[in-house]
């Protein structure tokens, strides 16, 4: 289907929810509740279709699927060569090496010779590889944290988010080797009608994320005091100013970091600005 752009995504977990979500936000409209197997947006030349996440890297690889969104540790761990078009900063985890307690773990080499249980057997020996520890997988589909218990491992790689999962299990986190994110992936080898309809996909995504990195905030301030305001706020082009009928007071707009925005709140407080107003911008450009 030649004009049509198929994406996989995960039909229930962890990834489920945050994709759709980000889909939705662009302004795509599908009948998101029934998760049939496969479904077409009603306005956007976009068909889903819903399966494990496990699957995801190999069908968009055998073209069942164009594009699909998955953790980029399934991805890395599929070993499949494919484009990863976004990160899309959501599902963040990281891959640690986790001991039981008594273990004394130094660094990777304290893992030479040792049997360590892991979902993530590739990535694994990748990164002991490039320390040159050899040590001996133990590859389990799950309840990975359980397997020094039953005695089968002596030390495990898991995804951690928390670690509250770790703890339960009598195991701590001993170093983070690996991270990871929910990531877009592509076939390189896409149709020009294809690759077209990704771009727009791509724009609306872009526009969305920048947009929820950002605040809109306005407030009035003495028209003397703009030059520090400015440095403040910092990294814009130029605030839009408007005068007010109080001569010596400006209004003044701009999007500021979500990272930085309380210290700009509190910076611009000690400056002397009044009636702060903040906002959620729903999309942005650059
Ligand atoms: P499926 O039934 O589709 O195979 P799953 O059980 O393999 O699902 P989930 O547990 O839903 O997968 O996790 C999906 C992805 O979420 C992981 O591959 C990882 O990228 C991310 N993730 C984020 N935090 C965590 C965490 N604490 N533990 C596991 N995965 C996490
Ligand atoms: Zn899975």
């Amino acid at each position: 289907m030649e004009n049509i752009l198929s994406i996989a995504i995960q039909k229930s977990g962890r990834l489920s929810e945050k994709s759709l979500e980000i889909i939705r936000s662009c302004g795509i409209d599908f009948a998101s509740d029934s998760r049939v197997l496969r479904e077409m947006a009603s306005n956007f030349p976009l068909q889903f279709l819903f399966v494990r996440d496990d699957d995801i890297p190999g069908y968009v690889e055998s073209g069942v699927a164009d594009i699909g969104i998955v953790g980029r540790n399934e991805y890395d761990e599929s070993g499949k060569e494919l484009e990863v078009v976004r990160d899309l900063k959501f599902a963040s985890c990281r891959l640690s090496i986790a001991v039981p307690h008594g273990f004394a773990y130094k660094d990777l080499s304290s893992l030479e010779g040792k049997r360590i249980a892991t979902s993530y057997p590739r990535i694994l020996s990748s990164v002991l590889g490039r320390y040159g520890v050899k040590a001996e997988p133990v590859v389990v589909s799950g309840s990975v944290e359980i397997t020094v218990q039953i005695g089968v491992a002596d030390a495990i790689a898991d995804l951690v988010s928390t670690g509250t999962t770790l703890k339960a299990n009598g195991l701590e986190e001993a170093e983070c080797i690996y991270r990871s994110s929910a990531v877009m992936i592509g076939r390189p080898d896409m149709s020009d009608g294809k690759r077209a309809i990704l771009t727009r996909l791509l724009e609306r995504i872009d526009a969305v994320m920048m947009a929820r990195k950002k605040k809109y905030i306005l407030f009035n301030l003495p028209a003397g005091k703009l030059d520090d305001a400015a440095r403040i706020i910092g990294g814009m082009k130029s605030p839009t100013v408007t005068p007010l009928m109080d001569r010596d007071w400006v209004s003044v707009q701009s999007a500021v970091d979500e990272e930085r925005f309380w210290s700009v709140f509190e910076d611009l407080r000690a400056l002397g600005a009044e009636g702060i107003l903040v906002m959620n911008i729903e999309k942005m450009t650059e």
